[in-house]
């Protein structure tokens, strides 16, 4: 049996989480035998991770202070590793290879939808790379990770006179999206960085 109530929490969840209908599904029907204690609980822990964890001012990670861990670093280089997305940089990290900084994109450019805060985040990014030694644009080989990655080049050249940037080897499928690649192809990919 179908219930617009039911039909419109997958929705939500699928607009939130962009998983697919069979996990939203799923995780709707957890929801739905929760007890009013735990309905309670739940709420209470999304507040408490709402209130407390922020963007880091710099890279745009996650984190509980001003300036995430990463950034607060003194001990790493003055590299960046740009990526799309948050997870992306516990995925790097975990190759263990890297031992400069990153930054978040969160997102991509596309020609379709304008990206006013991939946009900006292009800005701010150029501006804080400003007295780097090395970036590496580590985003897809999707036309919309191509796009960012040649207009990032652009302005750091156009603005820091920066050329010192690499890509990720095409160890990586065309069209490859980061979070798919496995972390022994994904470590390869960054150790044979070329340069664009
Ligand atoms: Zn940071």
């Amino acid at each position: 049996m179908n219930f617009v109530e039911i039909e419109i929490l997958e929705k939500k969840l699928k607009e939130i989480t962009k998983l697919s209908l069979k996990q939203v599904k799923k995780i709707a029907f957890n929801l739905l035998n929760l007890s009013e204690n735990e309905i309670f609980n739940l709420n209470q822990a999304i507040s408490k991770a709402r209130e407390n964890i922020k963007k880091c001012k710099y890279c745009n990670s996650y984190t509980d202070k001003e300036t995430c861990e990463i950034c607060s670093d003194k001990k790493r280089s003055k590299k960046y590793l740009v990526v799309e997305k948050y997870d992306e940089v516990s995925k790097f990290e975990e190759i263990g290879i890297w031992n400069g900084r990153y930054f978040v994109l969160e997102g991509l450019l596309d020609t379709k939808t304008s990206q006013e805060i991939v946009n900006q985040n292009i800005i701010n990014f150029v501006a804080l790379a400003e007295n780097v030694d090395e970036v590496v644009l580590a985003l897809s080989s999707t036309l919309q990770g191509q796009l960012t990655m040649q207009q990032i080049k652009k302005l750091l050249l156009d603005k820091n006179k920066f050329k010192n940037v690499f890509t990720l080897s095409t160890g990586i499928p065309l069209a490859a999206e980061i979070e798919y690649i496995d972390p022994v192809t994904l470590k390869e990919s960054l150790i044979n960085k070329v340069k664009i």
